[in-house]
């Protein structure tokens, strides 16, 4: 086990492309950590240059103590699942699994003990002689898990591998990820698009975008206050209110309504107002934002009523079915305490 430290690091592709931009990141010993962003933003470029993959065009690498940055992939001991788990049709399960064991020249008995061993834990028992193609996604998946921590690797990189399976599959091998990493307790690195997934099994996460990191924090921290509106619309599973405000005789005005400004800021500043659909509640008689409702979602739990605003402006709310207003009623939502957030109108960075 061991941390990993990356230092001013820049990974620039031959065809100019800097996919990661002089970046600093630290992840503790036993972390999981995972790297958040959409498409294309360097998450993969990242880990495979963590793995030596991808060689650094600037900056370093370390594991523990040891600058990796131009040590050969083999030597690292890192072991990397890829999105699209990579194993070798030709081989069964087990010969899968020992692979890493065999390139190593482990003794065959050895190689077979492991497999067998790692196998079981993994719930992949029975299926030790089958080949990939007889298995399914989420075995696949698990098959490709095994072989990654089948060697006694300080730290774990895993490049999106649940995002080739169904939604159902996809909670059962989230919940079982979760409980294999708490097992082994091996620093891990996890790559996703998803930010439901990085919410739910990260110790921290940064959110990246263009080769850098947007924000650094805990799950907490990056879905209760994103550092910026890049930040509050990529994470959460309804989207942020992100509404234009100004300050007017040291009051907020927002969206047709005068509210206490949170921050302190002098009058005639503008700014995007953020809120959470589900950090509003229907009240009257409170102090909130005024509207129509115009629509309402079913999101299973919970159903998602749109208010339009009196200035045009649209607002998500989340109610309890039994809550739903009608549609065409005027309501009031009142934000919880503490969770409106304001941010600066030009720079989109959250005033503090
Ligand atoms: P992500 O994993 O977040 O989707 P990638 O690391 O794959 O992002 O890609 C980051 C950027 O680098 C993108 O603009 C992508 O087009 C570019 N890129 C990725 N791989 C290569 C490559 N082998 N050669 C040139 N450009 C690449
Ligand atoms: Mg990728």
């Amino acid at each position: 086990m061991a941390r990993i430290t990356v230092e001013n690091l820049s990974t620039v592709y031959p065809n100019g492309v800097r996919a990661v931009d002089a970046l600093d990141l630290e992840i503790a010993d036993g972390e999981f950590f995972a790297l958040l962003g959409p498409s294309g933003c360097g998450k993969t470029t990242l880990l495979r240059t963590i793995a030596g993959l991808e060689a650094a065009t600037e900056g370093s690498v370390s594991i523990g103590e040891r600058d990796v940055t131009t040590v050969e992939p083999g030597k690292r001991k890192v072991a990397m699942v890829f999105q699209d788990y990579a194993l070798f049709p030709h081989m069964t399960v087990s010969e899968n699994i020992a692979y890493p064991l065999r390139v190593r020249r482990q003794p065959k008995a050895r190689q077979r003990e492991v497999a067998e061993r790692t196998a079981r834990s993994l719930s992949l028992a029975e299926l030790l002689d089958r080949r990939p193609g007889q298995l399914s996604g989420g075995q696949q998946q698990r098959v490709a898990l095994a072989r990654a921590v089948a060697i006694d690797a300080d730290v774990l990189l895993l490049d999106e591998p649940l995002s080739n399976l169904d939604a159902r599959l996809r909670l059962e091998a989230r919940t079982f990820l979760k409980r294999l990493q708490q097992e082994i307790g091996v620093t891990t690195v996890f790559v996703t698009h998803d930010q439901a997934e990085a919410l739910a099994l990260a110790d921290r996460i940064a959110v990246m975008e263009s080769g850098r990191i947007r924000q650094l924090g805990s799950p907490r921290e990056v879905f209760g206050r994103p550092a910026d509106t890049f930040v509050a619309n990529f994470i959460g599973s309804t989207p942020m209110n992100l509404i234009d405000g100004a300050i007017e005789n040291g009051l907020l005005a927002v969206a047709g309504a005068k509210l206490p400004s949170p921050v302190d800021l002098s009058d005639d500043s503008k700014v995007i107002v953020g809120i959470r659909p589900e950090y509003l509640t229907l009240a009257t008689g409170a102090a909130g934002i005024t509207g129509i409702v115009s629509t309402i979602e079913n999101l299973g739990v919970s159903s998602l009523v749109t208010l339009e605003c009196p200035d045009g402006s649209l607002l998500g709310l989340t109610v309890r079915e039994q809550h739903e207003p009608a549609i065409g009623s005027t309501v009031t939502a009142v934000p919880e305490q503490g969770r409106l957030l304001l941010y600066g109108k030009e720079s989109g960075m959250i005033l503090t």
